[in-house]
């Protein structure tokens, strides 16, 4: 399909009946359809993100970091869309950090970023070398890799006036990292959707918050994004990352709908069911003579009697009291 076709236009009938053989011409509403549901999907999920964290206020100026994967075009595709809509004005800049790893294709985002329109700035800064000097061979080096570009956009937002940063991790990072840091980390810690950053000097957001990954694989498919490959430097994606991924696409395959869940769950926590005594004070509880909307029933219903493997759904058993 064209980057210009719009789906309407692939839509209608007439045209669709004289342009192409009645197949193509099915296949074609089809993939209009879905193209349109995805984009409406994409829209609303991140049109929802910024508002449920207040993302982007009248007069902001938004770097929006552009790596040249598929995450980042898709954030700042919609962005586009979503800022000329918006009754709140907002300015995008897109910024791309080349850092000189070896057969990075420098053409490919200006090119891309002049022809779309936005205003872009490309940093120039060999953090390529610095990582390679640093780390033994056949060690991953994106700790400090990722380390040094973070201080650098904080620096080039400074100096471009941005008063957010706004970074193209989606639902399913943000999934991946709260089960990384439970299992290898022993913390409830998540990827916030919007924070400051460790300098204190800006406020960083994750408009794609609430966006699945594969729908960003179709989006980039549908609207041809030129992809610059993220294997340039040689470097190796955390393994354990990877294993995580693997295992929660796997959960969704059989139980659809989990990882939309636990993302869900990390917006929903009852402090007084966890186990962090900074976060609800235990130590001083004292029964209070009314119902508690937080107390035990939010686990009772839940709870089996401890016949662990009789069955892989959770009992739910609702109680009704004498004459209730
Ligand atoms: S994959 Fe390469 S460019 Fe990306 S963070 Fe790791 S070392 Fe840096």
């Amino acid at each position: 399909m064209s980057l210009d076709a719009r789906p309407e236009d692939l839509l209608d009938p007439a045209t669709a009946a004289t342009a192409v053989p009645m197949t193509d011409a099915a296949t074609a509403r089809r993939a209009a359809h879905e193209a349109n549901k995805l984009s409406k999907r994409l829209h609303r999920q991140v049109g929802q993100a910024i508002i449920d964290f207040n993302m982007i206020e009248a007069g902001d100026k938004v770097m929006v970091c552009l790596s040249g994967g598929k995450d980042s075009y898709a954030m700042l595709d919609v962005l586009m869309s979503l800022q000329k809509r918006s009754p709140v004005p907002f300015e995008l800049i897109a910024v791309n950090l080349d850092q000189k790893q070896p057969g990075f294709p420098a053409d490919v985002l200006p090119r891309y970023l002049t022809e779309v329109g936005v205003p872009f700035h490309i940093e120039n800064q060999d953090t390529y070398s610095i990582v390679k000097s640093h780390i033994p061979e056949g060690r991953t080096m994106c700790s400090l890799c990722s380390r040094l570009r973070r201080g650098i956009l904080y620096r080039v937002a400074g100096e471009l006036g941005c008063t957010k940063i706004a970074l193209g991790h989606h639902r399913d990072d943000i999934v991946v990292t709260m089960l990384m840091n439970m299992f290898f980390g022993s913390r409830l810690k998540g990827m916030p959707a919007k924070l400051v950053s460790d300098d204190g000097k800006n406020v960083v957001i994750r408009p794609l918050a609430y966006v699945a990954e594969p729908d960003l694989e179709r989006w980039a498919a549908h609207r041809r994004f030129p992809i610059i490959p993220c294997t340039l430097c040689g470097s190796q994606q955390n393994l354990q990352r990877v294993v995580i991924k693997k295992m929660i696409n796997e959960w969704e395959r059989d139980y659809p709908g989990r990882i939309e869940n636990m993302l869900t769950a990390m917006g929903n926590i009852t402090p007084s069911h966890m186990m962090d005594r900074n976060l609800f004070p235990f130590a001083t509880i004292r029964p209070s003579g009314r119902p508690e909307a937080d107390g035990d029933i939010a686990f009772d219903e839940d709870d089996s009697c401890g016949s662990a493997g009789a069955s892989s759904q959770p009992a739910v058993v609702r109680f009704t009291p004498p004459g209730g």
